[in-house]
């Protein structure tokens, strides 16, 4: 009789060498293709990672990651590198980068901060007059804007004002405390050529090329008086100060002085002939004057309209204010 454990009893014993040896060829394998595991460090923009991966190459390690790159976006080193143990990956996002150029503003995405990669990467062509702002070998900071400008050269002439000076003459044929024009002063002129550097049409800089003189400076000569003595009828009258006044004239009736007027200025002095009403600012109350064509009087009333250099001459009647009208004449303040 045949035993059939015999038979039964061999086979689990040739299943389990075919298993042994299935896993020393996959663990061959694995070992020949380099199923093992790579530790690496990934740093894209505001982290730092660091991982233990299988995988293949940097593009694998950034999907398992959920890295997702834009256009413009760097990854050092380039996505299809196998990855070895160590391997440091840097991505770099990239920015907007304006560059203003002929007059448009040209967007580009890119994480290069040199200008001169930037501009080619944007086909941006500098012709020979053009600037760059910042300079073509230069990188990139904060400022996310390149500037191409078309330098440009023009001739511009301006005109130079030379202010006159003021020039004091004594003069003893004029009364003390006036002036005359004796020259007129006139500016001096210079034509002034510059060379004129421009940007984009505005200009950036100058310098000067010549300059010509068109016409010259003449200072302004006053004459300033310093006679304190005049001759009115015969007689000397010595002054300190002489005043060119506008007159006018009035008497202390109602329609000069209103209908309360009451004979009497503002110092309580009668009004009558030899007061005059000023302004105490320019001619002090109390103040003994010669007026030119009226004779002495003393300064002892104001009035609404005598401002600055006016004064009101008083007469006795209506009729001697009335024929005296309006007179430009002098007042000689008198030595007191
Ligand atoms: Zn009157």
């Amino acid at each position: 009789m045949r035993s059939w454990r015999i038979v039964i009893g061999k086979r689990p014993l040739a299943g389990l060498a075919v298993i042994s040896i299935l896993a020393l060829v996959a663990l061959c394998v694995g070992v020949l293709v380099g199923v093992k595991t790579c530790s690496v460090s990934v740093s894209a923009w505001d982290r730092q990672i660091s991982l233990s991966t299988r995988a293949d190459t940097v593009a694998d390690v950034l999907v398992g990651l959920n890295i997702s790159l834009s256009p413009g976006d760097v990854v050092d080193p380039s996505p299809e590198t196998a990855i070895a143990d160590g391997l440091e990956i840097e991505i770099e996002r990239a920015r907007p980068v304006f560059i203003h150029w002929s007059g448009k503003s040209l967007p580009v995405f890119t994480a290069e901060n040199r200008v001169s990669k930037i501009l080619s990467m944007a086909h941006v062509e500098k012709e020979a007059n053009d600037v760059v702002y910042p300079g073509l070998e230069e990188e990139l900071t904060e400022d996310c804007i390149i500037r191409v400008a078309r330098v440009t050269y023009g001739e511009v002439e301006e005109r130079e004002e030379i202010p006159y000076d003021t020039q004091k003459r004594e003069d003893g044929s004029l009364e003390a405390g006036l002036t005359r024009v004796y020259n007129q002063g006139v500016t001096g002129l210079i034509q002034v050529l510059y060379r004129v550097r421009y940007e984009d049409g505005k200009e950036v800089s100058r310098e000067e090329k010549s300059r010509a003189k068109i016409r010259d400076m003449s200072p302004l000569i006053l004459l300033v008086g310093s006679m304190q003595q005049v001759s009115r009828g015969g007689h000397d009258i010595r002054f300190e100060r002489a005043l060119e006044v506008t007159a006018t004239a009035y008497c202390p009736c109602t329609k000069c002085c209103g209908l309360t007027a009451a004979g009497t200025t503002c110092t309580g002095v009668p009004a009558t002939k030899g007061v005059i009403a000023v302004d105490p600012r320019v001619i002090p109350l109390g103040t003994r004057v010669y007026v030119d064509g009226y004779g002495y009087a003393l300064a002892a009333d104001v009035g609404s309209a005598i401002k600055g250099s006016k004064i009101d001459v008083c007469f006795d009647t209506h009729e001697q204010a009335l024929a005296w009208g309006l007179k430009k004449t002098k007042v000689y303040m008198l030595r007191q």
